[in-house]
């Protein structure tokens, strides 16, 4: 792996992205699960549909379903949602129909009931029917044999919903990712410990819980390697766990020039890794390699420890380079959707890193959107970033920007949504 940089040794954040992205073989196991679990689930599979939809002429109203063009009709029955008419309508002839029941032969054209008068059994209407009016077609939606839904789709509700229409119960999808996740750094205490028993400069390792909850909405099977202190010998213990246990291992801390060393020689022992710097803040340094084992391989992502680094680096890379690996077609896979939102404060920022500073964005009371950065912006400053609701993504040749210039803003979207 190269560790070629672009000017000022560092490397865009783009690149970062695309060289991961690029470098990934998707996985293909799948499994059969039911429709109801698929949400979110990347389907492996083709589905076609067993029938048409709707499987029936049927009607759009509440009305009459109506033969032929007359000013008034005979009324001679009805068909309702599950109960068809049995017969064929003659020209002049009129059921009773609720919306969804089935059109009959004969019926060319539904009247809805507001604009209709009964009398006895004759029917009459205040305005006429077109031919075709109030009725859905068989098949209009969906044609038998038709694919419903493209392999490599990340399942969404509305491909429940179609899915489970055309009576689908189950699906094959891509079988769960499995990550192995650890921290390093002495300093590093498990939550739980009390805050007195924690010795001088000890933290807890909160990364790993917020990286943990983000994996976890992304339907990744995690095993959770807590974390572990900067002794070469026991990260290497670690690394090989992590790399005979999941597809893909993330780390935090220790990748930071110094201590990076040891982490470093460690990795080239097991695989092939490469240190990035990359143009990006926070988030500088950056790991990315793969561990061979006897059946394929395990990718390693190293996040910085920095907090507020780690989570961006786990979003802006990372969470992309796991769609690919979980076989999202490149059409499914989208970059966070990013809007123009004018500055209600004045940032200050030197040229040379792409920054994702943490914001909160909102529509002002004359409907312009508008952002405001919020919390002091340290890769170390987590209280803003909690209260942020976008990432003001200022470009990386830009400087300082006014109060009042357009910015662009990433609103979060999962897993930090
Ligand atoms: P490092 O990347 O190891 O140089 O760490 C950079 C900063 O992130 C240091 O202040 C570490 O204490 C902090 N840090 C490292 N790992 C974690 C973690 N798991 N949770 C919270 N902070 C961390
Ligand atoms: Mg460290």
């Amino acid at each position: 792996m190269t560790d070629a940089c672009a000017e000022n040794g560092l490397r865009s954040v783009e690149a970062a992205k695309q060289m991961l992205i690029d470098s990934i073989n998707p996985i293909t196991q799948s499994e059969t699960i039911p429709l109801e679990q698929a949400c979110g689930r990347v389907l492996a599979e083709p589905v076609l549909a067993a029938l048409d939809l709707p499987p029936c002429d049927n009607s759009a109203m509440d009305g009459y379903a109506l033969g032929g063009d007359h000013e008034s009709y005979t009324l001679i029955g009805k068909s309702l949602a599950g109960h068809p008419f049995d017969g064929t309508l003659e020209s002049g002839q009129a059921i009773r129909i609720t919306t969804g029941a089935a059109v009959p032969k004969g019926a060319d054209r539904v009247q809805m009931q507001e604009n209709c008068t009964v009398d006895g059994n004759q029917l009459s209407m205040s305005r006429p029917a077109s031919p075709g009016e109030n009725i859905r077609r068989r098949g209009e939606d969906v044609h038998t044999g038709q694919s419903l839904v493209p392999v490599g789709s990340k399942i969404k509700v509305p491909h429940i919903a179609l899915l489970a229409a055309a009576g689908v119960e189950e699906v094959t999808v891509i079988r769960p990712l499995k990550a192995a996740l650890l921290s390093i750094g002495d300093e590093l205490k498990p939550i739980g410990t009390p805050p007195s028993e924690l010795g001088d400069g000890d933290i807890y390792d909160s990364n790993r819980i917020a990286l943990k909850a983000a994996l976890n909405q992304l339907d990744i099977e995690i095993l959770d390697l807590d974390c572990w202190p900067d002794q070469p010998d026991k990260i290497r213990e670690a690394f090989i766990l992590a790399r005979d246990s999941a597809d893909f291992v993330i780390t935090s801390g220790g990748v930071s020039v110094g201590e990076a060393d040891f982490t470093k020689t460690v990795l080239q022992e097991l695989g092939e890794i490469g240190f990035w710097k990359l143009a990006i803040k926070p988030g500088k340094p950056f790991a990315f390699g793969r561990l061979p084992k006897t059946e394929g391989e395990t990718l390693f992502f190293g996040l910085p420890g920095n907090p507020v680094s780690a989570i961006v680096t786990l979003y802006q890379l990372v969470i992309p380079a796991l769609e690919k690996l979980r076989g999202t077609a490149d059409e499914y896979r989208q970059p966070p959707l990013q809007t123009r939102a004018r500055l209600l404060n004045a940032i200050c920022k030197k040229p040379g890193r792409t920054d994702f500073q943490r914001g909160f964005t909102y529509r002002d009371a004359d409907g312009i959107q508008v952002v405001e950065t919020r919390g002091i912006q340290g890769s170390h400053i987590l209280s803003g970033f909690a209260q942020a609701n976008c990432f003001v993504v200022l470009p990386r040749e830009g400087g300082d920007c006014e109060t009042g210039d357009w910015v662009t803003v990433e609103p979060f979207s999962a897993p930090l949504k």
